[in-house]
């Protein structure tokens, strides 16, 4: 094994302390040493820098415990900004986010179903406007796009909706702006951003199942993504789920996205509308030709018969994928996120009786479904989370 280098140890420690103060609101030297197992010369010349650096500062006296109160210290949460973009709905959406995972400012650019280097002008128009924005230095700057990425090169190999091939985004955007670039798939960063920031915290293995533009799921192993070999781990959209059924983009049939994808799912609501033209998702397209999303959702809010059944069906597919991580990782904590869970618990029901069904009792009795608590902004967040990590070892 090597020796590690003073450097190294130097920095491992500056993490572990940040890392520790970051896990606290306030906490005193001593008390950060005593967690640490840092001697207290070591934690206090590892604070003197940091709070030269601007991100840990003193903000008063704590309870004595016998001789003279502690000094507190808190980290700064405004100390730096992480610049965030989330590519994968066609409103492409960005956010300058703090280290404590607060978004500060939003800003969306239409994409109107541009493609190729057209498209990439207005992410890169969107990286200009975030940076420029920014109030505080840059930690870094944040990407979650579909497809499939190399992240560790910041290349997007394959994007079927955005036109991109071998595109290397990080290094196109490195070449704009100083700050340190990552770019990761964007169902990953779903799953990054609800380890790092929603309900399952506690969770240290956990499958975010995405339904965006697309289907996808991100890994997170014993807190860490999990990118697979070839960057592609959590795929599900294109796995096959009806041996006879529709065409993908993809060029195979059925694929879970011809079934459950957001275009796939009104196409069978459009389809029903024209079968039962007394519906209420006849009456809710009102003689227009398509049907929205939210016309879905509300349907289904006023317990249409016709939504209630769509959804249940939806809710067995999405198991049936489900049941297929669960019989591979065994992992327990499964959250869905992206369109399908604005369907809520009813979407979770079918999905979690389904996935019951598919697996051995045993496992599928430990496996809790639930829905994201961090909505839209589950890559915004991932993407921070990602920075945070790599940036500063953090949390
Ligand atoms: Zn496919």
């Amino acid at each position: 094994m090597m020796k590690a280098t003073r450097q190294q140890i130097k920095e491992h420690n500056t993490n572990l302390v940040l890392k520790t103060i970051y896990e606290h609101d306030n906490i005193s030297r001593a008390e950060t040493a005593r967690l640490t197992g840092l001697t207290r010369t070591t934690v206090s010349e590892i604070v003197s820098g940091l709070i030269a650096d601007g991100l840990v500062a003193e903000v008063g006296l704590g309870e004595p415990s016998g001789g003279k109160p502690p000094i507190q210290i808190s980290l700064v949460a405004g100390a730096r900004q992480i610049a965030c973009l989330d590519l994968s709905n066609d409103e492409l959406h960005g956010a300058l986010v703090d280290l404590r995972g607060q978004i500060l400012l939003r800003e969306y650019i239409p994409l109107e179903h541009r493609m190729g280097d057209s498209a990439l002008e207005r992410v890169l128009h969107l990286v200009e406007l975030l940076t420029k924005a920014a109030t505080a230095p840059l930690l870094g700057i944040g990407i979650g796009t579909p497809g499939l990425v190399d992240s560790h090169q910041g290349i997007i190999h394959q994007a079927v909706n955005r036109g991109w091939i071998d595109l290397p985004l990080e290094h196109l955007v490195t070449e704009c702006c100083s700050a340190p670039v990552y770019v990761t798939n964007d169902s990953q960063a779903a799953a990054l951003g609800e380890y790092t920031f929603g309900s399952q915290r506690a969770a240290l293995n956990l499958v975010v199942v995405k339904a965006g533009e697309g289907i996808g799921s991100g890994i997170v192993l014993n807190g860490e993504l999990f990118h697979g070999d070839g960057f592609s781990a959590g795929e599900i959209g294109h796995l096959v789920v009806e041996c006879d059924g529709l065409l993908c983009s993809c060029g195979n049939y059925g694929c879970l996205e011809t079934v459950i994808g957001k275009r796939a799912l009104l196409a069978q609501a459009q389809a029903l509308a024209l079968q039962h033209p007394e519906s209420m998702f006849a009456n809710l397209m009102n003689g227009s030709d398509r049907l929205r999303l939210d016309h879905l959702i509300q349907a289904h809010q006023q317990d249409d018969p016709l939504a209630i059944e769509l959804v249940a069906r939806s809710g067995s597919y999405l198991g049936a994928a489900i049941a297929n991580l669960v019989g591979i990782l065994n992992i327990k904590t499964i959250v869905v996120s992206g369109y399908l869970a604005r369907f809520g618990e009813p979407l979770i029901e079918a999905a979690h009786a389904e996935a019951l069904r598919r697996v051995l009792p045993a496992m599928a009795g430990e496996t809790s479904l639930s829905l994201s608590t961090l909505g839209d902004d589950d890559v915004i967040l991932g993407v921070a989370a990602l920075v945070l990590q790599q940036e500063l070892g953090l949390p």
